[in-house]
């Protein structure tokens, strides 16, 4: 590859969404059209063949976390997922409390769930994080009371890519009789994962985050030892073992159970050449900007990730500036429509005016030596020329 075959705007916003890796596309085209049936059609072929493919893509996703395939709940995406674990557990009739335990860093969906149990009448914890985001077991234990129902800490941060202790964490929640629910949407298919090692009761994942499509989710929920009860929050014919009724989304399932398999299989290659692919550009990009740091613990965290500080510039300037050659984000995609700084950043304790110079540059299957190099490239020229305006 030369670097006439550099192709911009270059995408470095793989936390954000992922492109669907060819190999998905071609095991999803046949269940648009020849394996169209309804997998809930148990009286003919069609249907067969249908549940057949959906059953092969809960076999997949089981797998990649060591559960079994009847507790993979699909659903529409990890927002959904994520609602169906709180709002779920909280209407349940089975539920062991009132107090419910989450972390400051979490995604919004997780947040908005926390603020609805709080406009219901339930008890919640939000644990700060130190200033490299990181949570302790001991922080959460501390946070435990005898009616608390559920713990919530995500595996890993959608923008500073941090991971937490989840199997810590995990094991001290099932000592103690409490539900443990993590969002896993950035770390499925990037980092091992075991709801076995980790007592996890509840974990989610998205498609469109592992080279999969988008629209497709799902939530594992724990059958025994224990067995987790929730109460369904879209009622209907009884699919997902009555958990999320509507008809399967065949198509994206299959993709969405090639998708995590395939990336299962490349993790070890991938995420040694993602991490080295970073540091290098993370040295490259300290090397043309002074003030530039690092945000979040440096040795723990998703292959990937960069989310830098630059110091005096403003970011959304920056990114605005730059969006014919780079595609990269300040902050998650979800707050940064609002101009309201990053609640994780926020949640780290960093200055007010450093907050808004911070940008997310996350790295993905097809970023290369070379379309990194123009990229870091490209911002460094742009730092330079809106500091000199500073
Ligand atoms: C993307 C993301 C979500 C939301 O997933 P959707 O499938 O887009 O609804 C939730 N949590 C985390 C950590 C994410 O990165």
């Amino acid at each position: 590859m030369s670097d006439d075959d550099i192709q911009y705007p270059i995408y470095l916003d793989y936390q954000s969404t992922t492109p669907v890796d060819p190999r998905v596309m071609e095991a999803m085209q046949p269940y648009f059209s020849e394996i169209f049936g309804n997998a809930a059609s148990k009286s003919h072929q069609h249907g067969h063949d249908a549940l057949a493919g959906i059953e092969k893509a809960r076999k997949q996703i089981a797998k990649a976390i060591n559960a079994k395939p009847q507790e993979i709940v699909f659903t529409s995406g990890a927002t959904e997922a994520i609602n169906l674990a709180i709002k779920g557990m909280a209407l349940s009739d089975r539920i062991k409390g009132n107090h419910f335990i989450t972390v400051a860093t979490e995604h919004k969906a997780v947040l908005d769930c926390f603020d609805w149990l709080k406009r219901q009448g339930f008890d919640t914890t939000i644990l700060p994080v130190d200033s490299e985001g990181m949570l302790t077991v001991e922080d959460v234990v501390a946070a435990i009371r005898p009616e608390t129902a559920m713990v919530a800490v995500m595996a890993a941060n959608n923008e500073i890519g941090v991971l937490q202790p989840i199997n810590e964490i995990g094991q001290a929640c099932r000592e103690r009789g409490i539900h443990f629910f993590t969002d896993a949407t950035q770390a499925l298919g990037k980092i091992p994962l075991d709801v076995q090692a980790g007592q996890v009761d509840l974990l989610c994942g998205s498609g469109h985050k592992v080279y999969g499509p988008k629209g497709i989710g799902m939530l594992y929920v724990r059958r025994s030892n224990p067995r987790v009860h929730l109460e369904p929050l879209i009622h209907g014919g009884g699919h997902e073992g009555g958990l999320r009724s509507g008809t399967l989304a065949t198509p994206l399932i299959v993709g969405f159970g090639e998708a995590v398999e395939l990336s299962c299989k490349g993790m070890k290659s991938e995420s040694a050449r993602l991490n080295e692919l970073t540091q290098e550009m993370l040295k490259k990009l300290k090397a043309s900007i002074p003030d530039l740091k690092l945000n979040g613990i440096a040795d723990k965290r998703l292959p990937g990730n960069l989310n830098v500080s630059l110091g005096c510039v403003n970011a959304e300037a920056l990114v605005a500036g730059l969006s014919s050659k780079v595609s990269i984000s300040t902050g998650s995609a979800c707050t940064s429509k609002e101009v309201l700084p990053s609640h994780v950043l926020d949640a780290l304790g960093i200055d007010e005016e450093v907050l808004r110079s911070c940008i997310r540059i996350s790295f993905g299957s097809c970023s290369s030596i070379l379309s990194a190099n123009h990229a870091m490239l490209a911002i460094a020229d742009s730092y330079k020329r809106l500091s000199a305006f500073g």
